[in-house]
């Protein structure tokens, strides 16, 4: 047999390794082994018909939360992520040099989506945020700890991660930024940013950033955003960041981290992230109005973006971010067989930003085939 398991007459739809059209998709000893047309049924232990249906990498979210307040998604990180064709997550920074070791331990015993994760720079990690933010207190920043956490980590951690927002940092200058910047030097790594309605303009931030950092949550549509005070253009020296490599990331978030208003004018001026995330956590998943990573999908097709270019971002993009490109996030044979098997089903949904707008929308995308490692992981029942 060539074949473990063989996708049949799906729609292929791989930009990031050009791989686009009606093809079949063959499996064997978990690794994606072809994709072409006509492979042959009678040498596959197993066929699927995935005709109607799009056939994408399975699903990068970079930028999600395992353990908030030590454990919040937690062991059931593998329900959600499977459900919505996600195989690949990272946790984007809910520990730090004091607890991440327990993060790594539920990685390591209770989780099967592949996980990477960036340390926070409070040693605390995102813990009791509700109460206190993680770097209220200047002592809390950690960056000799983070960059030995990274070094202990190697497989696992893959950058800083800092918070400057409302009451998460001890002093809203670039203090902060300058010990983030210190960290991910000594640890040899990106940092990514979590950046909302702060005083602090963005060109300001992006003096302290390099090629390979990450701003997360680009679309959120508070002040000092990626459009500066006024909200209406975007800004140059964001555009010059951005093709000098800096990563715009659009993580959903539960709240004032992703506005619709402000994704209409970013795109009406053909500003695009470099990833789509998800920001999930537990509440995000249940609560939403984030739910999924093809909720958030779903959101940005409504506004124009095109599947393939939403696909990239979903896909080769994060899996570059997380070292992982040409492993996971393609289709192209060699690589692991994760994939998502996709429906964009035409009926009206309501979809909600997290600032309390909310549209209707004419379709949606709805995963209805996971698979990691070749193997079955999530067969949506009906
Ligand atoms: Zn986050």
């Amino acid at each position: 047999m060539k074949y473990d398991l063989l996708l049949q007459h799906g729609e292929v739809v791989d930009p990031g390794s050009k791989l686009r059209g009606l093809m079949d998709v063959g499996i064997l000893g978990g690794k994606i082994v072809e994709v072409a047309k006509g492979l042959d049924a009678a040498q596959a232990r197993k066929t699927f018909s995935v005709k109607g249906r799009y056939v994408l990498p399975g699903l990068v979210d970079c930028h999600a939360h395992i353990a908030v307040n030590g454990h919040n998604m937690g062991i059931d990180t593998d329900r959600f992520c499977r459900a919505s064709g996600v195989t690949t997550m990272c946790d984007a920074g809910s520990c730090g040099s004091s607890n991440f070791a327990s993060l790594r331990y539920l990685v390591d015993t209770a989780v099967r989506t592949r996980a990477k994760a960036f340390v926070n720079l409070s040693t605390i990690g995102i813990t009791g945020a509700r109460v206190c933010g993680e770097l209220s207190f200047e002592r809390y920043a950690d960056p000799e700890g983070c960059a030995r956490t990274i070094a202990e980590n190697q497989d696992f951690a893959i950058g800083v991660k800092l918070r400057f927002g409302p009451n998460l940092v001890w002093d809203y200058s670039d203090a902060p930024f300058k010990v983030a910047r210190k960290a991910a030097d000594m640890a040899g790594t990106p940092m990514m940013a979590h950046i909302t309605q702060t005083p602090l303009p963005m060109p300001e931030i992006l003096k302290h950033y390099k090629p390979g950092d990450i701003i997360t949550h680009c679309y959120h549509g508070g002040t000092n955003g990626i459009m500066g005070p006024e909200r209406q253009l975007i800004l140059k020296e964001v555009v010059e960041a951005q093709r000098h490599g800096v990563i715009f990331d659009c993580a959903h978030g539960r709240s004032g981290h992703f506005s619709f208003p402000l994704i209409e004018k970013a795109l009406d001026q053909g500003f695009l992230p470099d990833t789509i995330s998800t920001d999930l956590t537990f509440e995000g998943a249940t609560l939403g109005p984030v739910f999924d990573m093809p909720t958030t999908m779903s959101k940005l097709l409504h506004f124009g973006v095109s599947l393939d270019d939403v696909v990239l971002r979903t896909t080769r993009n994060p899996a570059r971010m997380l070292g992982l490109e040409g492993v996971v996030g393609t289709l192209k044979p060699g690589a692991a067989a994760d994939v998502a098997v996709l429906e964009l089903r035409d009926e009206p949904v309501e979809l909600r930003d997290s600032d309390g707008h909310s549209l209707t929308a004419k379709r949606r995308l709805i995963n209805h085939l996971t698979l990691r490692g070749g193997r079955v992981w999530y067969e949506r029942p009906n």
